[in-house]
This record gives C-alpha cells, sequence and structure tokens, in this order.
C-alpha cells in the first residue's frame, strides 16, 4: 500500500459489519436500511434487465432518461435548472462522485477543507488526489454539532482549492442553517473557492429544519459540485446510482476523472432510479416520516440506556455521547458493545483528525425494522 493510503487501512464500516455478524449482534453501525425501497422501482429494474435495457455499457455520462429526471428532481425541488446534457454525471454510487470530482479539480498540495467529523472516503480520497485536508472541527452546542464560522474562516489559506461541505451531515446530523449556508457561500466567493456540497441525505430532514442545496445560494450554482445518491433516497444502497449536477465545466471534470475509474455502472439500475425520481412527493414525505418514527424510537431508547443523545436535525444516523455511561473511549466502547449489549455500533474517532476531539461520540443508525430497534434498545438498557 503506498503512502498515500497507509493511514486508511480497512473502513470502519467493513469492520463492524464484521463483527456484527461474528457475535449475531443487531447492526446499528454502517448505514443501510434493512428493508429495499419501492417494489414499483424493484420491478423498474427487472424490467430493464429482462428487456435488455442496460445490460450493455450505458452511455458514459449515463442514460438520457436518468439525467432527464435527475435534472426535473433537482428543477422541482429547488428551482434548480441544470442542462441533462451538459450539466448531469451519473455515477458509481456517491462515494465515486466524491472520488473522480476531488481526483478532477485538485492538484497536488491543494487544500481542502473539510468538516470534521466527516465521511470516511473524503479524507482517503483526498489524499488519493493529493490534496492536503484541513480539518473544521464541529463542536457540541445546545444540542447539536455546529460549525464555528469564524474558524472556517480561519481555515483558508492562499493555497485552499475547495470546501467540502455536507448536509445534512453525517455522523452527527446536523442540518445547515440557511445562514451557515449563506456565510460558506459569501467565503467561497470571496476566495474564489470551489465546493462540493454530499447532498445525499437531501430527502432526510426532520422537524423544522429544510435542506436547502447550497447551489441555490447567490454566486454558487457555477462553482458547487452537488452529489446525490439513489442508495440513501430510495433504500437500495447495493445499486451503486449516484449523481453530479454542475454547470458544464466542472461536470466535464467530473467526467474526465470517472471515465477512467468505473467508465460506467449499474446499466439497468440506472432505468429503475429514473422511474424513482419521478415518483409522486407522497414517497419522499412518506420515506421522511417513516424514517422520524425510527429516530424518535432509537433516541428515546438511548437516552433510556443512559446515552447523552444529540437527536438529528437530517439523516438516518444519531451521534451520542458515552460519557454519561462513565465511558470515554468510542473505540473501545464500540469493540465492547457486541459483548456486552449485542449492539453493534460506529465510534466517531474513525471521522476525525483531532481523534481526541470525536473520542467520547458513537454513532448510531436507525434505518431499521421497528421491531430491530426495539430489541437494540431492550439490549442496550443492559448497560444502565
Ligand atoms: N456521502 C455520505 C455522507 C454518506 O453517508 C454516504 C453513504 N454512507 C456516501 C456519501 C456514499 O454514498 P453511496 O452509497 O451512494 O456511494
Ligand atoms: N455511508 C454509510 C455509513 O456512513 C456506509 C457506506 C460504506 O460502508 N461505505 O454508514
Amino acid at each position: 500500500l503506498n503512502r498515500r493510503l497507509a493511514e486508511f487501512g480497512t473502513t470502519i464500516f467493513a469492520e463492524m459489519s464484521a463483527l456484527a455478524v461474528q457475535t449475531g449482534s443487531i447492526n446499528l453501525g454502517q448505514g443501510f436500511p434493512d428493508t429495499d425501497g419501492p417494489e414499483e422501482v424493484r420491478e423498474a429494474a427487472v424490467r430493464a434487465l429482462r428487456d435488455g435495457r442496460g445490460n450493455q455499457y450505458p452511455p458514459g455520462p449515463g442514460i438520457p432518461e436518468l439525467r432527464t429526471a435527475i435534472a426535473a428532481h433537482q428543477e422541482r425541488r429547488y428551482a434548480l435548472s441544470y442542462d441533462p446534457d451538459t450539466e448531469v454525471l451519473v455515477t458509481a454510487g456517491a462515494t465515486e462522485a466524491i472520488a473522480a470530482t476531488l481526483l478532477a479539480l485538485l492538484e497536488p498540495g491543494d487544500e481542502v477543507i473539510a468538516f470534521e467529523p466527516y465521511y470516511d472516503s473524503y479524507a482517503a480520497c483526498i489524499a488519493m488526489a493529493g490534496g492536503t485536508r484541513v480539518p473544521v472541527t464541529l463542536r457540541p452546542h445546545e444540542g447539536s454539532f455546529r460549525l464555528d464560522l469564524d474558524e472556517l474562516r480561519a481555515a483558508v489559506t492562499d493555497r485552499t482549492r475547495l470546501l467540502l461541505i455536507n448536509t445534512p451531515h453525517n455522523p452527527t446530523g446536523t442540518v445547515l442553517t440557511r445562514e451557515e449556508l449563506t456565510a460558506i457561500a459569501e467565503l467561497a466567493v470571496e476566495r474564489d473557492l470551489l465546493v462540493v456540497t454530499d447532498e445525499v441525505y437531501e430527502h432526510l430532514v426532520f422537524d423544522e429544519a429544510e435542506h436547502l442545496p447550497l447551489a441555490t445560494f447567490p454566486g454558487m450554482r457555477e462553482r458547487t459540485v452537488t452529489i446525490g445518491s439513489a442508495g440513501k433516497t430510495f433504500s437500495f444502497t447495493g445499486w451503486k446510482v449516484g449523481w453530479v449536477t454542475a454547470q458544464p465545466a466542472l461536470v466535464s471534470a467530473v467526467r474526465s476523472a470517472k471515465q477512467f475509474l468505473t467508465y460506467v455502472s449499474s446499466g439497468p439500475f440506472q432505468y429503475a432510479v429514473a422511474e424513482a425520481l419521478s415518483l409522486p412527493d407522497t414517497y419522499f414525505t412518506a420515506f421522511r416520516e417513516d424514517m422520524l418514527a425510527k429516530r424518535d424510537l432509537l433516541a428515546a431508547g438511548l437516552a433510556d440506556a443512559g446515552f447523552e443523545v444529540f437527536k438529528p436535525a437530517g439523516t438516518y444516523f444519531i451521534t451520542t455521547d458515552i460519557r454519561p455511561l462513565g465511558e470515554t473511549d468510542g473505540f473501545a466502547f464500540c469493540r465492547a458493545l457486541p459483548e456486552r449489549a449485542g449492539v453493534v455500533a460506529i465510534p466517531n474517532a474513525v471521522f476525525y483528525d483531532h481523534r481526541e476531539a470525536g473520542a467520547p461520540f458513537v454513532r448510531f443508525a436507525f434505518c431499521k425494522r421497528t421491531d430491530v430497534l426495539e430489541a437494540a434498545a431492550e439490549r442496550l438498557a443492559k448497560l444502565r
């Protein structure tokens, strides 16, 4: 393994899912639903397979039906217009979108500012692209993890090439507010920065929170690469269909990298996702309400078990603080949890450069059936 990747080892998600299988634990670690997405979307995939649509290499940028559906989705929900031919690119999940974007846009030595804790592939992809990551730490403040805008401004240097944003945010569940996004946009314009915004949880926002795409802010459309994923929005994480929307020069750059990573992927699934994106609003509302009920169920269970719970405004993850349980080391806690309670969770420290800042935080996924969450809550109650 080369020096760029040596520090990354195996992803925590693979490690913890393997531990769940080995120990027969309830897996609230890796974020994947235990119920598949809509029947009619699965049927659409079967039809495409059977009718021979997408069984051979699809077009490099993605099938036109899907690019059109992605553009229509951005228009309908956010009044953002993208040309399906030049401003939309289909990728092998959001993961490839992130990798291709960073590989396409970074020069060796460029600095990338990302909020810490950050989704684990960000660090690895910045490293593969030869960039330098500059973490800005989200800190607990009145029940949620917030950004210190002064810290963000101070992190920008002459070498900063881009801001890597994630809202709704994995693992904290923070949804950036209009004020925070306005400040980020102003900074990007002032310092002439590119912005890559990972919005894969765009449909999972709860209570008063609202998902506001960064590309809708003044001066942002032309400097922003927006990333989405059917894995999250339609509960098909195994299909690996994601996308990028941006102005033509940025999409063309990302496509240059993408063509040598996977070239294309997921032929028949692209047809199915095109149909999924055209589902009526009732699908998206029901999906969100279902996840909201699950959030409340798991949050109550975790609070009863003695955790401090940061109730997420978005995503399907809950970050907790284990210190009320008399614990301080999330790694040790998560490694012992299968044995102690038959539950698997993720230590947030893996998402930090400043590991000590993340040490007492542990993430639980709630994209699971109600009976599974109830059983997990019952098991966790033993920790008290
Ligand atoms: N970004 C974030 C913030 C995520 O949580 C995930 C999935 N866990 C991804 C990207 C990757 O998405 P995909 O499965 O579509 O590659
Ligand atoms: N994004 C998912 C999570 O945060 C996991 C995806 C993966 O395993 N790479 O749990």
